[in-house]
């Protein structure tokens, strides 16, 4: 299924500049008119007026005609490559009822190819919208073959980079703690053998987990301090937690360990002062995916207060069951209304606080920041072109409010990740989609099936359609 470019990882040859009307660089240069990035190698070696970089770079090839928006790859900092081929099912449920309808019943399914073709078809659906890093919590029963190591697979074609983990818990569908550790350990070894991919520990809540999987998961902190958790995504878990054992989820997480890594925190809607000044403590940071908290009717985190407070916040598309879509420029758009219409201020979470946490903010909260989420000298070149000759960018009056609020992935001109373009012209170039389509079409009936949901797409494969 590769494309006739080739290797996702081949190094593109000579220097290159890009070229854009706005350089929006969530970095020290802040907004560049009429600017351009330079790229040697995998790195940017220049940003600034296009005057002076293409006087500094004669030589180069040049992309971008002077018009159009360029930004910082945009970094999903939560997701679930596992619920890759079950979009569009379940919208009545409520995150409980819908993990025991939906995505529950899949997760004994989910073999290492329907791990790859999902994190294909959702990771070429992630790079469509600019989408160049991504964090990943792939939850399923674990098996006597690894699934996860089929994610890695997938990112690498794509060109992708991922922050990749296994979601461990124990309290439904069995799970033996050799199954899950070794689960872990397949994905790390995957991981560390790739280009663009890295290991993180996962845990998939705290309440889900038993006191002896979550003393395991602190013992993997050890050698790994990177820990992806959901916390506190709804009402239920808080209460659940406190009825099982005394005190919330941050608190007891705190308590076991669980916040002295490097953590990155899914959704934190339902916190408490004292939850605040826990997670603040530990400097956790929060990966907001809005979109899902609406989807699943699950609440509005406090993002303004977050920010206040000095927490660092990213934005996540999560998965494709909960999204359900994978289009990042959605989930920009949705972080900013939600925020308004809860507060009922405009100015709760403006377009530039909102492309902010979807770039550097993203990078910070998975401990990447040195490397990827804004243009600047030195770091990797993650980059996203928007056409300005478009039906949606061909007035741009404020390119923070374009891009936030008109632009969608029609929109996106070329995606480069270190360098070398990823998407170009509307296509993801590591995979050839319509050569994918009817493989991911017979997973996703076999998945329906097996799984025994509510499916047109499982009743029309199998000839039972009413
Ligand atoms: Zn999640």
């Amino acid at each position: 299924m590769r494309s006739p470019q080739g290797d996702a990882r081949a190094e593109p040859a000579r220097p290159l500049l890009v070229r854009a009307r706005h350089v929006l660089t969530s970095g020290p240069a802040g907004h560049v008119r009429d600017g351009a990035v330079a790229v040697v190698g995998d790195r940017i070696a220049a940003v600034g007026p296009w005057a002076a970089v293409r006087a500094d770079h004669p030589d180069a090839e040049v992309v971008g005609d002077g018009t159009g928006i360029l930004t910082p790859g945009f970094v999903s900092c939560h997701g679930h490559f596992s619920e890759g081929l079950v979009t569009g099912i379940g919208e009545t449920h409520t995150l409980w009822e819908w993990f025991v309808h939906v995505v529950g019943p899949i997760e004994p399914f989910l073999t290492r190819e329907v791990a790859y073709v999902g994190a294909l078809l959702k990771g070429a659906e992630m790079a469509l919208s600019g989408v160049t890093t991504t964090a990943d919590m792939f939850c399923h029963a674990p098996g006597p073959e690894p699934s996860t190591p089929g994610v890695v697979d997938a990112l690498e074609q794509l060109g992708l980079r991922g922050d990749l983990s296994y979601g461990a818990q124990d309290d439904s569908n069995p799970r033996p703690l050799e199954l899950v550790l070794a689960e872990h350990e397949a994905l790390s070894a995957a991981a560390a053998a790739s280009a663009r991919s890295r290991f993180r520990v996962g845990l998939a809540t705290v309440p889900a987990s038993s006191d002896e999987l979550i003393g395991a998961t602190v013992t993997l902190l050890r050698d790994t301090p990177r820990l992806h958790v959901h916390l506190h995504e709804v009402r239920e878990e808080v209460t659940q937690s406190r009825m099982s054992r005394g005190m919330g989820s941050v608190e007891y997480a705190a308590r076991a360990g669980l916040l002295d890594a490097q953590v990155l925190a899914a959704h934190c809607v339902w916190l408490d002062d004292t939850d605040f000044g826990l997670l603040r403590a530990h400097d956790v940071a929060v990966a907001h995916n809005p979109v899902s908290n609406a989807l699943l009717a699950s609440g509005v985190a406090a993002v303004p207060r977050m920010l206040r407070e000095g927490l660092t916040v990213g934005l996540g598309l999560d998965g494709p069951a909960s999204n359900d879509s994978q289009d990042m420029l959605q989930t920009l758009k949705i972080a900013a209304l939600l925020q308004k219409v809860t507060t009922q201020q405009a100015t709760a979470l403006t377009a530039p606080r909102v492309l902010e946490l979807a770039t550097i903010g993203g990078a910070r909260a998975l401990g990447m920041d040195a490397e990827i989420g804004s243009l600047e000298v030195g770091k990797q070149a993650d980059l996203v072109l928007f056409a300005e000759a478009s039906v949606s960018l061909s007035n741009v009056h404020d390119p923070y409010q374009e891009l936030v609020y008109c632009a969608s992935p029609r929109d996106v001109h070329t995606v480069w990740v270190a360098g070398r373009p990823v998407v170009s012209g509307g296509r993801p170039l590591g995979v050839d989609v319509p050569a994918l389509l009817p493989h991911a079409r017979e997973l996703a009936i076999k998945l329906a099936v097996d799984a025994g949901l509510d499916s047109e797409l499982a009743r029309a494969g199998t000839g039972t359609d009413r």
